[in-house]
């Protein structure tokens, strides 16, 4: 019995080195570039390290690819565009959802990247991202700042005018212990939402308090990190699942 949680808190050692060793990976190769802003493939790796649910994806380079791998992960798929030059990607129309078979994908891989151009003639592209689509569910937001005063700072609210009309976030200060996770989700004022409302189902808040833990863990970890926003998670009765991510460096 010892010996065996012996091996068990040595595996969960190894796990947590291979965790960094990822993470700080990611983050020197966008220092190295110059970069302060991750692209959502590395933002989304990173998040995966820490036990966040991302959508699956793969990084395409080309039609062919698109392709392969929207069949690999699953119709309905949505493509988007990944560059360093494009930080809001619908605004420069380079998100597509909902696409439904090989020659939908082959149409929306042509066309982001066409708008990418129109939009900035000179933006690197680094590909174009094959993401699974998230059913539609109540949208939530995690977000973390450096606080110059308080440090790493947690953000929780709902979605759409939740939070860019009515404010109705909450805040801590990291790290989190699981009951400041649990305040966090149940004080906003929309919580009634995530508790089923009408045609809304309940919300598996449990999920999003783990999101906020593993968020408050990573932010911890890596000081480095000056913003991270996970915006929208789609909040489902059971798990939840992070649709956008962002992470600026300092
Ligand atoms: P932006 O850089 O413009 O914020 P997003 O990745 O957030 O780009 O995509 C814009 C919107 O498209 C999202 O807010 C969401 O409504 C929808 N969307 C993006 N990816 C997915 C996905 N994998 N599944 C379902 N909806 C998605
Ligand atoms: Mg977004």
């Amino acid at each position: 019995m010892i010996l065996n949680q012996k091996a068990l808190s040595y595996s969960n050692a190894l796990m947590e080195v291979q965790r960094m060793k990822q993470t700080l990976k990611i983050i020197n190769q966008a220092r190295k570039e110059g970069r302060a802003a991750l692209l959502e493939t590395e933002a989304k790796a990173i998040c995966a390290e820490y036990g966040i649910p991302v959508t699956r994806f793969k990084l395409a380079k080309n039609e062919q690819e698109a392709q392969e791998y929207a069949q690999e992960l699953g119709y309905p798929i949505v493509l988007k565009i990944v560059s360093p030059d494009i930080i809001h990607k619908s605004e420069a129309g380079g998100v597509i959802v909902n696409l439904k078979n090989a020659q939908e994908v082959r149409e929306a891989y042509r066309k982001i990247l066409e708008n990418a151009k129109k939009y900035n003639a000179n933006a690197k592209i680094a590909g174009v991202m094959v993401q699974e689509m998230a059913p539609k569910s109540t949208e939530v937001i995690v977000g973390a700042v450096k606080d110059p005063q308080f440090g790493q700072t947690l953000m929780f609210g709902l979605g759409g005018i939740f939070v860019e009309l009515l404010k109705d976030v909450t805040f801590k200060v990291a790290p989190l212990t699981r009951e400041d996770a649990q305040e966090m989700v149940t004080k906003v004022k929309a919580y009634p939402l995530l508790r089923g409302y009408r045609n809304t189902p309940p919300a598996d808040t449990e999920a999003l308090v783990e999101i906020l833990l593993n968020t408050s863990r990573l932010v911890m970890e890596r000081p480095e990190i000056k913003e991270l926003d996970l915006n929208p998670i789609m909040a489902y009765e059971r798990g939840a699942k992070t649709v956008d991510a962002r992470i600026i460096l300092e």
